[in-house]
């Protein structure tokens, strides 16, 4: 059976994925104009058919579309070559939707192009799945820092380029002091509160390029890229403050402030994974506490 052209329209009008036909200049501003859209396009950006034809598809994007996926946009236009990616775009209520966009250039018996064709669907859902679940792997649920798998994955990016451009990466660990007391004399919800204090006094007292984790049960560990043990103990130095500062904020019955053991090591020409550099760490805070606790010890 051959099917006639008149097939292939109703085919294309009534298809579930988004349908958008336009010509094939001006890639300048306003861009090409829209000359055929499907229903379901239609219902995807809430506009009537009348309200979208000639206008650009540029309409829908806004202010947090991705511009560096534009540029891709355009430099696939310009070479006339297919594209697939996604894109944020904007319905008529104003609500930003992600699509999923394959967009590829029509060509004329002669090999000119005559239209760019997209197809597109609504992604927005599986993105934001895929974000949650991404989310649960890579971090702790109670703190909401990363947790040690992340921990030990961002720290081995860091330990590379740290080895490769010789500039010093800290490791810190830290762990609570007689927490099981904490839980003991006040419960579980209130060593929970102060677990969820400590996380946010980690972030607080650490710069944007540094990484705080949640090792284990009370357990926490810091990445400091890019410097030197003398500022690693002022910054420890400056969190064991903090923490003092938040616990007495935080209106946490007296026998409830926790102070914290920290063990602090340095990147070492033999290092070659963070567990090397982070077990260090692990010696000096086993001597912290051994040594009393509430202090900073170091293992080089
Ligand atoms: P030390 O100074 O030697 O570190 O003593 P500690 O009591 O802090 O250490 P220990 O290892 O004996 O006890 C750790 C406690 O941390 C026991 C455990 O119940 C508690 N803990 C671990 N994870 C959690 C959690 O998610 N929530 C709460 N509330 N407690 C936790
Ligand atoms: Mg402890
Ligand atoms: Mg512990």
């Amino acid at each position: 059976m051959v099917l006639k052209q008149r097939d292939f329209r109703l085919i294309v009008e009534h298809a579930n994925d988004a349908i958008v036909v336009t010509e094939v200049q001006p890639l300048d501003e306003p861009g090409p104009r829209i000359v055929y859209v499907n229903h379901a396009f239609s219902r995807l950006c809430g506009y009537d058919r009348g309200e979208i034809v000639g206008r650009s598809p540029r309409f829908l994007q806004g202010p947090q579309t991705d511009r560096g996926t534009l540029q891709n946009i355009r430099k696939a236009l310009e070479e006339v070559r297919p594209i697939c990616l996604q894109l944020l775009n904007y319905h008529k209520s104003g609500q930003a939707y992600w699509v999923e966009l394959s967009i590829m250039p029509l060509l004329d018996n002669d090999g000119t192009v005559s239209h760019f064709v997209a197809i597109e669907r609504d992604v927005t859902q599986w993105r934001s799945l895929h974000e949650s679940l991404y989310l649960q792997a890579v971090t702790d649920e109670l703190t909401g820092l990363f947790n040690r798998r992340m921990f030990a994955d961002v720290g081995n990016k860091y330990l590379n380029l740290a080895r490769r451009q010789r500039t010093p990466l800290c490791v810190v660990m830290l762990d609570l002091d007689h927490f099981k007391h904490v839980n003991d004399c006040y419960g579980h919800h209130t060593g929970d509160l102060l677990l969820q204090l400590v996380g946010r006094v980690l972030e607080k007292g650490i710069r944007e390029s540094d990484v705080a984790g949640r090792l284990g049960g009370e357990e926490f560990g810091i990445l400091l890229p890019e410097t030197a043990l003398h500022d690693a103990l002022l910054v420890v130095a400056r969190i064991q403050d903090l923490l003092q500062s938040e616990c007495r904020q935080a209106s946490l019955p007296a026998g409830a402030w926790v102070t914290v053991s920290i063990g602090v090591s340095m990147l070492g020409e033999a290092d070659t994974t963070l567990d090397c550099t982070l077990q260090r760490a692990d010696q000096a805070l086993y001597t912290a506490k051994e040594r009393g606790r509430n202090r900073i010890e170091i293992c080089i």
